[in-house]
């Protein structure tokens, strides 16, 4: 998606999913290793693509989260807003007629025109 739009807009736009993660300690033994084990102390995370790739990150504090909550929600507007954009623009471009058929000179017309082009070089 290209960024050309909102640069001033309050959140920037991240292409990315908010999500909580439960955490795994790895031991077989743990209740963690369970499949249907809550883990350990979820945690909310950002997961996000950049250059391919996906990246989560984590929040030390609640308004670090808000922020980047915040931050996807302004994306996936943007992306609505967009979406909506190339659909009117589709709609307009089907309505609109397909075009005059080429002007043609017409034998006055054009006597008309040699006539005034005479006249401006005389002066
Ligand atoms: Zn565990």
């Amino acid at each position: 998606m290209r960024r050309w739009f909102a640069p001033n807009s309050r959140a920037c736009d991240v292409d990315g999913a908010v999500r909580s993660v439960s955490r795994r300690c790895g031991k077989p033994t743990c209740h963690c290793a369970k499949p249907n084990d809550p883990g350990h102390d979820p945690q909310v995370r950002l997961s996000r693509t950049v250059q391919g790739k996906t990246l989560a990150e984590s929040f030390a504090s609640p308004s670090a989260f808000h922020n980047a909550q915040a931050e996807v929600q302004e994306y996936q507007r943007w992306q609505r807003l967009c979406a909506e954009f190339v659909n009117i623009s589709e709609r307009i471009c089907r309505l609109r007629p397909v075009g005059k058929p080429a002007e043609k000179w017409s034998a006055e017309g054009k006597k008309r025109l040699l006539r005034s082009i005479k006249k401006s070089r005389a002066k």
